[in-house]
């Protein structure tokens, strides 16, 4: 058998793959079983956020692999408490907690979301409300967060407490609060698997001034926006806001499964011990990684991103093919008039790997993409929507 006839008899059939076994690279590049070179404008779903084989995100993860690369939550470890410190002081939130992945983070929001308003309110006040067309994770809670009924079919029933608001209307959010007891509100600023779609900036600012009234937490979603995917550090920045629980995942790790909660002012003291707990959760090895590549977005990178992301929105935005682009940095969407599938299907032929979200064209490049080729991919990629 060869690895895709293996794959098909022995693992779940869960995924639609593209037909592409990948085996190495560097940088924006990655090669396949049989030597072809891709730019891979990807990366994983956002993950390999310097790409493939970043020198210094490989020789921090070694060296931490050369010291110890598991200590349990039991211990306390030197890459832990640093990248806590690093995220706090970059963002002005208090404290995080660790876990492996984007779901387990919003898990985490969740609870500390609940014991808050509990507290705060009453036990009654646990009602979370999310968007429309909203993906926050896999598990039975954040199926049940993901405002998408095909998530939902074949797994109820689902945790309870969650109710749904049209995204952009501040209307159908002030009806849902005044009929249920709410102890937060969680969403994404870009809706990334939903089809790149960004929520409008009065639309954000209208939940901030509801949440004050009402002593509702704001819990911002970024497990794909983050860690400078957006233009950034984080995407809730660029709306100027102050948000009470920050997610993410992703891109944080650099390539090693992380994920984090981290919580404001008013949440940093609400779990107490025994309250929440991960056995993996903030790995050493994955957080000596997170720290090579947070404490390398910085202003430069960032304006890096912003300008590629203006060059991509410019290079498509009208052009034949192309419906619409929407996003924010390089996380960007393009809806074409032929099939995506199509479209990724002629990219990979002529070396470029795009991924798709909804009916979209998803581009997701490594941050510090280089511009010769970045410019290749775009040209392909136009080509290939003509
Ligand atoms: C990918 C994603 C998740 C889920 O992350 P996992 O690591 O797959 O659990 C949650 N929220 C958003 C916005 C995502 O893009």
């Amino acid at each position: 058998m060869n690895i895709q006839e293996k794959d098909k008899e022995y693992i779940a059939n869960t995924y639609g793959r593209f037909p592409v076994t990948l085996v190495s690279g560097k940088g924006a590049r990655v090669k396949d079983e049989n030597g072809k070179e891709y730019i891979d404008l990807g990366t994983g779903i956002a993950v390999n956020a310097f790409g493939v084989g970043d020198s210094e995100w490989i020789e921090a993860v070694t060296a931490q692999l050369g010291k110890i690369q598991h200590t349990s939550n039991l211990f306390y470890s030197q890459p832990c408490a640093d990248l806590a410190e690093l995220l706090c002081k970059r963002t002005g939130m208090k404290k995080v907690f660790f876990s492996n992945s984007g779901a387990e983070a919003n898990e985490t929001a969740v609870k500390v979301a609940r014991k808050y308003a509990a507290e705060k309110k009453g036990a009654e006040y646990n009602t979370v409300i999310t968007l429309k067309n909203s993906f926050h994770g896999r598990t039975i809670s954040m199926l049940a967060a993901t405002g998408q009924d095909v998530f939902h079919k074949d797994f109820l029933p689902l945790t309870e407490g969650f109710v749904y608001a049209e995204p952009n209307n501040c209307e159908d959010v002030k009806k849902l609060v005044g009929e249920n007891k709410v102890a937060a509100i969680m969403f994404e600023t870009v809706q990334g698997e939903g089809g790149v779609l960004p929520l409008e900036k009065s639309f954000v600012d209208t939940l901030v001034e509801i949440a004050e009234k009402e002593d509702i937490l704001l819990i911002v979603d970024e497990v794909q926006t983050g860690n400078g995917r957006s233009g950034a550090l984080y995407n809730y920045m660029n709306y100027g806001i102050t948000p009470d629980i920050v997610t993410t995942a992703k891109g944080i790790g650099g390539g090693l499964p992380l994920g984090v909660a981290m919580l404001g002012e008013k949440v940093k003291d609400t779990l107490k011990p025994g309250d929440h707990g991960s056995t993996f959760g903030g790995n050493p090895v994955a957080c000596a990684g997170a720290l090579s590549i947070i404490s390398r977005i910085d202003d430069k990178l960032l304006s890096e991103v912003r300008e590629k992301s203006e060059y991509i929105f410019k290079a498509f935005e009208g052009a034949q093919g192309v419906k619409s682009v929407s996003g924010a940095g390089l996380m960007i969407g393009i809806e074409c008039e032929k099939d995506v599938g199509e479209i990724l299907s002629l990219c990979r032929d002529k070396g470029v790997i795009a991924i798709k979200a909804k009916n979209k064209v998803r581009l997701l490049p490594p941050l510090n993409i280089e511009w010769s080729d970045l410019k290749k991919a775009v040209d392909v990629l136009l080509e290939a929507m003509a």
